[in-house]
């Protein structure tokens, strides 16, 4: 065993109840985990502040200056020590609240020490807890200009462990281990990218000798991180190829060039027909195809869908197609029934709400075979329903289903079915690239022709008349308009009130008769939702008053204003999901954000980034930017977005060139058999025994 799987515990300086905090508070067990715990930043150490410098809320500082009074303070519960603190500038208290008597033994008065922590601003500055040092032994103990500075907890510094001691264990450890440690790229990797041995950098990472060298240090390690997540996207993605044998599709044929010669509505984009193309590729091939197709809202994902299915059903396979709700199922299968009218195939539709007798006779005629396309909710996934030849699965809105619902999916035949999953919240390319390095990607990056840019304001509350006024104009034009109103769980009460209250709003300053009014919530039947979903459909109501359950997928081509209430509430994918909804005809739509003057910063910027664009990608980013990646993909995948010193915002360029090394690696050697490349099999071997890139070195 190496050292370095050495239980943190028999490190010098760790007993039993440092041993302990460490694992509970910040999951170290072994010296391994000590030396992959990296700093969070570095403070300059030849910086100095002045206590006339220093600023409320400011990160930890360093100052020079002498102890001139201490005194105990009696206080609820103990006491407390009081250290006035002097400059030439100022004046400060330092305070204990622990260890007092011990540490009022051991201050010198009157001599100059260097002080270093965080400030508290109370009537003046005063520092908890500081890290004290003899400016004498300061001096003597520097020996590099950066000093790391640690990820903490209050525990942590309550008990004790503070920057200083996570430095020496590491110091102790760098002893004991002499700071040698086995290289995890090859000898190819290192030096053409010119990088520092894994010795260099982590030694550097610790304890940089120089500015320079700690970024060749963070280059490095945020490099060898990235490459060895793509390295594993990509050998899974290989393999699923090689070993996930799929249906091949092999033939074109009739119902598919029938429809294509004779049914398309319109000519297709461009880009719909590239996707297309790369889809037949995939299901002609003997492999399973694993797809993911994003396009910004209307873009035109349904017809790619269908044709799809098509190629399926010309095939003899069964086909389903998914969507995440019950609204969205029911607008698939009305649209799609329309549009095969002529072909002779049978589609049914499965959701919650299917009657038992029709149930009855889905399954039944799915299992014989009968049944081409199933279009449907959640309810296509239960075991109940079982295909006699399902081919192609197409699931709908990807980011409200998850991994384990998708991968039921694979189970409904004998061989995975080929899986398209269409998704119209774009990611961002280096998060997809991350997150779906086993996905092909396709992406429908045009828009049918003839739409108008969707225009989009921002008004607040008290602009209602206006946005009123505005409202009558448009319906006067024969316009139809959604009303949007937020809906968080966890206060749905509250929302309904909100929203019942707008209804009631609007319907005084929109009468009968001239005016009609539909209204859909997610209390409502779903026979009652459909009701009122038709009525706006058909035009019968000119205005729809709504909480998000319309936020996906629903068309309806005269709707050509989008009224989004609260909209400071709303995420970034989630007000461009519902701007999505207008803009589908031929007509000018708009947007008109309501909000009230409060704003937070993010939220100005939400607002902001809405009104400047409607490129779903940029919006991405942007939204990227201000949640981080883990917030907008959701908790499922977070083991890959665990990164420890990597960012996937910030470190864009890193992760391209890890993913061409690993491309270029593979490529070469496929299964890194090679001689030159021992090192990155044996480390990614390591990797596939403890889960996590950082828990292999040794
Ligand atoms: P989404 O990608 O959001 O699912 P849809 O498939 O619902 O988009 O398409 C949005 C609208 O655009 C539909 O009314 C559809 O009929 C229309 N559409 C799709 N492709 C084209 C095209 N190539 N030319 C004209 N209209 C199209
Ligand atoms: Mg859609």
């Amino acid at each position: 065993m190496s050292v370095l799987q050495t239980p943190i515990d028999y490190l010098k300086g760790v007993g039993p109840n440092r041993a302990d905090l460490l694992k509970k508070e910040l999951g170290i067990f072994t010296y391994q985990d000590l030396i992959n715990f990296f700093p969070n930043r570095y403070l300059d150490k030849t910086r100095y502040y002045k206590i006339n410098q220093l600023q409320r809320n400011a990160a930890e500082v360093q100052i020079i200056g002498k102890i001139v009074h201490l005194k105990m303070v009696e206080q609820k519960r103990g006491k407390r020590l009081v250290a006035t603190f002097q400059d030439e500038t100022g004046t400060m208290e330092l305070v204990w609240f622990r260890g007092q008597k011990w540490i009022k033994d051991s201050i010198k008065l009157n001599v100059p020490y260097v002080i270093f922590g965080k400030c508290n601003w109370f009537n003046g500055f005063s520092m908890p807890h500081p890290e004290l040092e003899l400016l004498s032994e300061h001096k003597a103990s520097i020996r590099s200009a950066m000093q790391a500075i640690y990820p903490s907890t209050e525990k942590l510094n309550n008990k004790g462990i503070s920057n200083k001691t996570k430095i020496k264990l590491l110091q102790t450890l760098f002893l004991e281990t002499s700071g040698k440690f086995q290289e995890t790229l090859s000898e190819d990797i290192l030096s053409s990218l010119q990088l520092i041995t894994k010795s260099e950098a982590l030694f550097n990472i610790h304890f940089p000798k120089n500015a320079e060298l700690l970024a060749k240090a963070k280059f490095r390690l945020k490099f060898e991180e990235l490459f060895y997540i793509q390295l594993q996207l990509i050998i899974k993605n290989i393999s699923r190829k090689h070993k996930i044998k799929g249906f091949p599709f092999d033939q074109v044929g009739e119902l598919f060039n029938e429809f294509y010669n004779n049914h398309l509505p319109f000519d297709l984009t461009n880009a719909q027909k590239r996707v297309i193309k790369e889809i037949r590729n995939d299901l002609g091939s003997n492999a399973q195809m694993n797809r993911l197709l994003q396009g910004d809202v209307g873009s035109g994902k349904t017809i790619v869908a269908l044709m799809s299915v098509l190629l399926a059903i010309d095939n003899d396979f069964q086909a389903c197609l998914m969507a995440p709700t019950e609204i969205l199922a029911t607008q698939h299968f009305n649209g799609i029934s329309e549009l095969v009218k002529k072909l002779n195939i049978n589609v049914k539709l499965l959701t919650g709400s299917t009657k038992t007798a029709e149930r009855k006779i889905i399954h039944q005629e799915l299992k014989e075979g009968s049944l081409q396309l199933l279009i449907g909710t959640h309810a296509v996934l239960e075991d109940k329903v079982q295909f006699n030849n399902l081919g192609l699965a197409i699931i709908d809105e990807q980011h409200r289903f998850g991994v384990a619902q998708r991968s039921k999916l694979w189970k409904k035949n004998t061989f995975p079915p080929h899986i398209l999953v269409m998704t119209a919240t774009p990611i961002p390319r280096t998060l997809a690239m991350s997150l779906y390095g086993d996905l092909d990607i396709s992406v429908i990056d045009e828009l049918p022709p003839g739409r108008k840019a969707i225009k989009t304001v921002h008004r607040y509350d008290s602009n209602r008349l206006k946005v009123f006024a505005f409202m009558r104009d448009e319906i006067k034009k024969g316009r139809q308009i959604y009303i949007v109103y937020p809906l968080i769980q966890e206060s749905e009460q509250l929302d309904y009130k909100d929203l019942m209250d707008g209804f009631e709003s609007i319907s005084r300053d929109f009468p009968k008769p001239d005016y009609q009014i539909s209204i859909v919530h997610g209390k409502m039947k779903p026979a009652d939702k459909e009701y009122e979903m038709q009525r706006f459909v058909k035009g019968e109501t000119q205005i729809m008053v709504a909480t998000t359950v319309i936020e996906v997928g629903v068309n309806v081509p005269n709707a050509s204003v989008m009224i989004i209430e609260s909209a400071e509430r709303f995420g970034l994918s989630q007000l461009h999901q519902l701007r999505g909804r207008v803009g589908r005809g031929a007509e000018q739509s708009y947007c008109i954000l309501m909000t009230s003057h409060k704003l937070s910063s993010d939220a100005k910027t939400r607002l902001e980034t809405m009104v400047r664009t409607n490129d779903g990608f940029e919006l991405a980013e942007v939204d990227l930017k201000l949640r981080g990646p883990g917030d907008i993909m959701g908790t499922q995948q977070s083991g890959i977005l665990n990164l420890k010193i990597a960012d996937l915002v910030k470190d864009n360029d890193i992760l391209k060139l890890a993913r061409n090394y690993a491309f270029k690696v593979l490529k070469e050697d496929p299964s890194l058999a090679l001689d030159k490349n021992k090192i990155i099999n044996y480390t990614y071997q390591q990797i596939g025994k403890h889960k996590n890139i950082w828990n292999y070195i040794s």
